[in-house]
């Protein structure tokens, strides 16, 4: 019977180690990538469109393979999140940031840098340490810095989530509420956050040219916007027309494969010089 009993916690045991063993694998790999600095930064612009001109970009991550394939992050991020190393991941890619396109935000004081952050980082200061520690000594100023945080996902300590943010604009960064009119928080998030900018999601600019009640929808937000003090964004635009009628509802930011898709650091400061030298 022992001789049973051990048997069959050596196969238990066994079970177990070949369950645990792939996952572990993964995420040694994964662990690897990071510290090989292979999650980096692409920056898709901002622009007015009323003036053609470069309003800054938003920073996206990508996970560039040795092997010289780009993973978006649809395809890591949620892995990221869920295991906690997106809090390295984001301080490495601010500080790849800082270091790329530090000069061009020198030279250009106007352009904002936008920069996505996930519902756990509004639940450690240390995010505002990160901050601290990347920009203060860069050439890019806490007043070009825009931190996102999305309405997908709920913030769960709504009270620190509010008391980091206060933090961070105290610096000079501006908080602006990704994909509103999506998620959770809607109108108790911009009402409790202090949220400087709105970004409007593509969902509504897909159909704005077509659908009225798109259009009104996009309309009420660039009207609460205004009697909230904030800015707006348009994202994800793709198409003349959106242009068009963004303009007529006011709309003066916009992203989108219209415009340019998110790119390299390389690509995106010759972009940048290109148009401002128009
Ligand atoms: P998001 O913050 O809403 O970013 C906008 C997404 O829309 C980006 O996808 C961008 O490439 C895409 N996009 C922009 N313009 C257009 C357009 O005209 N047409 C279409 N079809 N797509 C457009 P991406 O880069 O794949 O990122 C997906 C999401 O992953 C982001 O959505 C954001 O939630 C998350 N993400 C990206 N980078 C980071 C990061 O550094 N940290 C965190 N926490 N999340 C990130
Ligand atoms: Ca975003
Ligand atoms: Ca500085
Ligand atoms: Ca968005």
């Amino acid at each position: 019977a022992a001789a049973c009993a051990a048997i069959a916690v050596l196969f238990v045991a066994i079970g177990i180690w070949y369950s645990w063993r792939p996952e572990s694998e993964a995420n040694d790999e994964f662990v690897a990538a990071i510290r090989n600095g292979e999650f980096i930064p692409y920056y898709q612009p901002v622009m007015d469109i009323e003036t053609k001109r470069v309003r800054g970009c938003e920073v996206l991550m990508r996970w560039r393979r040795p092997n010289g394939m780009i993973v978006s992050p649809g395809q890591f991020m949620a892995y990221a999140e869920a295991n906690g190393h997106i809090f390295d991941m984001t301080r490495h890619m601010m500080r790849v940031a800082s270091d790329e396109v530090g000069a061009l935000y020198g030279e250009h004081p106007d352009f904002k840098l936008s920069i996505n952050l996930f519902a756990g980082h509004f639940l450690d200061r240390e995010i505002v340490a990160d901050i601290k520690n990347t920009f203060e000594n860069s050439e890019i100023s806490y007043q070009q810095i825009v931190v996102e945080v999305t309405e997908r996902y709920p913030l769960e300590d709504m009270e620190l989530a509010r008391k980091i943010m206060a933090e961070l604009q105290a610096l000079g960064v501006r908080i602006a509420l990704d994909d509103v009119g999506t998620g959770h928080g809607g109108m108790a998030y911009l009402q409790k956050l202090g949220v400087d900018i709105i970004k409007i999601d593509k969902m509504f600019i897909d159909s704005i040219s077509s659908d009225d009640n798109s259009t009104t929808i996009v309309d009420s937000m660039v009207e609460l916007a205004d009697n909230l003090g904030m800015g707006i964004i348009a994202e994800g635009v793709e198409e003349e027309e959106q242009i068009d009628r963004l303009m007529e509802l006011g709309v003066t930011a916009a992203q989108g494969y219209y415009f340019a898709r998110p790119m390299p650091a390389k690509e995106f400061i010759e972009f940048a010089e290109r148009v401002e030298d128009e």
